[in-house]
């Protein structure tokens, strides 16, 4: 006989780990499946100053930590795995993943959003050799070195501004020509004497030998090109949701977000979407952690409603 768990969280960072708490502490049988670390995103974090309890503040892999043990110190499981495609329509839920399947009478979905591309030649090839995604992951290979950040929100402010510390050069390269997002971040970027704005531009080619050596940037109004050698490349310019494998099943919106509002109900019963991969105003850890709640406990009540003769769904042999 399959085991069938009260409820099977995809994904792992604080959307998921809070959900698992509030699940586990109420006495639903939980599991979560996370492809990499606890965390998610969040674990790719430096300083996390915005979530409350941390008067210093914490960094994002060591809250990820923590908020796995607390979810687990009540029972949740976590399955190191990749999910490869699921089954959400039926009363009892399927899962599959690189490590099996796993059958659930509810889903919470907590994948969270990836960083967004350029979509650039070369892009890809490039990844880990001159091109990176996490300033705080990857920074510290650029010590005394030439780098630049593309995007004008938040995370290019914040990220530009730890690259200032670390190396000699760094070029803010933004489509526009202010800077979005909170102003308390700005300041001290303005007042850093080693980076160099360049506004209403964009990149148009990476060029390479063995890894990047220099990019070429377009001014979008005088259609001047300009190369610039540079070390590294950060590229930091929103996030997309994680959410490809649920859209044949579940209504998204144009950007492709799952759409659920504050009860984080889905389009499906018994199937709820937290944190970064919903349809939110606010992407945070705390609006995450929110959600994860929130979502725990309309499944608990989902299942209290459920009736008992549930059966599972066609198992695909194992080949
Ligand atoms: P974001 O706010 O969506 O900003 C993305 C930036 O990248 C924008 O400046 C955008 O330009 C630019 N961009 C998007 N696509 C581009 C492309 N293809 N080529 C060039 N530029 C492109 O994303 P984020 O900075 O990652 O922040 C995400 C969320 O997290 C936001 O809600 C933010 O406030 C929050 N956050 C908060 C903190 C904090 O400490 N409070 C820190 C980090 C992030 P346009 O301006 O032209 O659209």
């Amino acid at each position: 006989m399959e085991h069938i768990y009260d409820t099977v969280i995809l994904g792992g960072g604080p959307a998921g780990y809070s959900a698992a708490l509030y699940c586990a502490r109420g006495g639903l049988d939980t599991l979560i499946i996370e492809k990499i670390s606890p965390g998610g995103q969040m674990a790719l974090t430096g300083d996390i100053d915005n979530y409350p309890g941390f008067d210093e503040g914490v960094d994002g892999f060591t809250l990820g930590m923590k908020m796995q043990k607390g979810a687990e110190r009540f029972g949740a499981a976590t399955e190191y795995a990749e999910v490869t495609s699921v089954s959400l329509s039926e009363g009892i839920k399927k899962v599959e993943t690189s490590q099996g399947t796993f059958f659930a009478k509810t889903v919470i979905i907590a994948t969270g959003a990836k960083p967004r591309r350029l979509g650039l030649d070369h892009e890809d090839e490039l990844t880990g050799r001159g091109v990176h995604y996490c300033a705080h992951c990857d920074g510290r290979f650029y010590k005394d070195k030439t780098v630049a950040v593309v995007g004008g929100g938040n995370s290019a402010v914040q990220d530009s501004l730890y690259l200032s510390r670390l190396a000699k050069k760094v070029y803010v390269i933004h489509r526009r020509d202010t800077l979005r997002g909170e102003r308390i971040h700005h300041e001290p970027l303005m007042r850093a004497e080693n980076v160099e704005f360049i506004w209403n531009s964009t990149v148009s080619l990476l060029d390479f030998e063995k890894r990047l050596t220099a990019v070429t940037v377009k001014n979008k109004i005088s259609n001047e090109e300009r190369k610039i050698e540079l070390d590294g490349l950060f590229v930091s310019i929103g996030r997309e949701p994680e959410s490809a494998l649920f859209a044949d099943e579940l209504s998204l919106d144009e950007n492709g977000y799952i759409i659920a509002d504050e009860t984080t109900k889905t389009s499906l019963e018994g199937v709820f979407a937290a944190g970064d991969v919903r349809t939110k105003r606010l992407r945070q850890v705390v609006t995450a952690a929110a959600d994860g709640a929130v979502s725990a406990h309309l499944a608990e009540e989902y299942i209290q409603g459920l009736t008992s003769d549930l059966s599972l769904p066609q198992i695909t042999p194992a080949i």
